[in-house]
């Protein structure tokens, strides 16, 4: 991951490699293949000429951290994926394309069965005791006089010499309650999705990401649990409750968002930006049914050219929130995961995306803190053998004339610019010349 979402750095994109690497390592030991961890060919797609200049600008940028990524021109995507190419009546689409992309990689994760998967593991380790309990909600935490921590689910009390919180945005409430984390208020902001009727495309398209918002770019997805299916999305809508599908958790929102003049300028810095004010209210008409398709048609079509309203619907009940964080002390909206570490034997962890692919990685830092909490030690070679890969920036031979193919596209863009340049000086404008400029070289 990092490699085909244009809104990460190279710098951030390296340690999510990491991490994502892990999740895989973890699935392959254990031969998920195609059972828990599935691979689909994904790209980042550029739209126009500039899209196309930043793709190829970031290609030779990210080429070293991810060596496997490829570009691919029309006539390759119209092999590769041809619904992203092609118009309804079968003509290529007018403007330019790019995809920055690979193929055989592990790309797809289902964290259900991974996290049932992880339990089971656990549970056969010899000499150990790992106990689960579901639908119990936690009311309370105390410390305790003797030591550590006094965990309350209704009536009944568990006793912990180290606690971890991963209750998602009620993580930060939870710290809150307890004294810790005043300085963070929580913004949670939902994802829906749309579902196609059937497969329209054989892996992973990614759109470049607008710098200005702070959420992913829409994207489309072959959907391991609805038999492939296309999956657009997500949206991004500002809701006033802690999680989607469960009522009650309005207070808990405003409890958690702790109202005051700091979080007003943060919000305020975030709403003067006219990019993200109609982002937003965009984000809102999204879920406004009948109207939310044809605004949602629009944005899909950058990647689908020939979607048409009765090929997808609104996955009712897919999706759910992301809790974004906002820092009080420096009036701003955190991207990526928050966590709270007061040093006394508890931790807080707000994980809104890439909480997913990061969860291994965070649950090493976590792992390193509570050892040397408790005193403990960890097999650290082992650890590293399983679940880490020591080298990461191999050069494979094709990277150099993977750049001589961007300068082809580059000098192909050009060449194209200048013909049209030249058909209009002339007076003499082929009006069909943008519909087809593959065709017309
Ligand atoms: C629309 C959308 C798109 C996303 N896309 C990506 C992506 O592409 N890649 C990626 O890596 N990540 C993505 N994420 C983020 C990812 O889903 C989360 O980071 C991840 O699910 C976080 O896992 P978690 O276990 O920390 O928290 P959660 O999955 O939020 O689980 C927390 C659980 O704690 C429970 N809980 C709350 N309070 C209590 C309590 N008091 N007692 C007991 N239980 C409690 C909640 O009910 C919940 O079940 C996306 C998220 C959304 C919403």
């Amino acid at each position: 991951m990092g490699d085909i979402e244009t809104n990460y750095t190279l710098a951030k994109a390296a340690i999510t490699k990491r991490t994502a690497k892990m999740v895989e390592k973890y699935c392959l030991q254990y031969g998920y293949q195609d059972e828990i961890i599935f691979s689909h060919q994904k790209m980042a797609l550029g739209v126009g000429d500039k899209e196309i200049e930043f793709l190829l600008h970031r290609f030779e940028e990210f080429s070293t951290l991810f060596p496997y990524l490829e570009v691919w021109d029309k006539e390759k995507l119209k092999e590769y994926e041809p619904r992203v190419v092609l118009d309804k009546d079968g003509n290529e689409r007018p403007e330019n394309i790019v995809g920055i992309g690979a193929k055989g990689e592990w790309t797809t994760v289902d964290y259900g069965k991974m996290s049932e998967s992880m339990i089971e593991n656990a549970q056969k380790q010899e000499g150990k005791t790992v106990d689960t309990y579901f639908n119990s909600q936690v009311t309370k935490i105390e410390k305790s006089d003797k030591r550590g921590y006094i965990v309350y689910v209704g009536e009944e009390k568990y006793y912990a010499d180290f606690v971890v919180v991963n209750a998602g945005a009620h993580s930060l409430y939870i710290a809150h309650e307890m004294g810790y984390g005043h300085h963070l208020g929580c913004l949670p902001i939902a994802g829906s999705f749309y579902m196609t009727n059937e497969q329209m495309l054989n892996g992973k398209v990614y759109m470049i990401q607008n710098p200005k918002l702070p959420f992913a770019a829409l994207h489309g997805d072959p959907d391991v649990l609805a038999n492939g299916n296309t999956r657009f999305g997500p949206t991004a809508l500002m809701m006033p409750k802690l999680e989607r599908y469960k009522p009650g958790t309005y207070m808990d929102f405003w409890k958690t968002l702790r109202f005051d003049k700091n979080i007003a300028i943060a919000l305020w810095k975030l709403l003067k930006e006219s990019d993200i004010r109609s982002y937003i209210m965009r984000n809102f008409l999204f879920e406004v049914p009948i109207l939310n398709k044809y605004l949602f048609l629009k944005d899909a079509r950058k990647i689908v050219p020939s979607l048409q309203l009765n090929e997808f619907r609104y996955a009712k009940g897919f999706g759910g929130v992301r809790p974004q964080v906002l820092d009080k002390n420096e009036q701003k909206l955190m991207l990526g995961e928050a966590s709270i570490n007061p040093g006394t034997g508890i931790l807080f962890n707000m994980t809104p995306s890439p909480g997913a692919t990061s969860c291994l990685g965070n649950a090493e830092r976590d792992l390193r803190f509570v050892v040397k909490y408790l005193g403990k030690n960890f097999d650290e070679d082992l650890f590293n053998q399983e679940l880490t890969e020591g080298e990461y920036c191999v050069l494979p031979e094709p990277l150099e004339s993977q750049k001589a193919r961007v300068n082809l596209i580059r000098a192909e863009i050009a060449r194209t610019q200048e013909k049209f340049d030249s058909s209009l000086s002339h007076s003499n404008v082929d009006e069909e010349f943008w519909d087809k400029p593959q065709s017309k070289l």
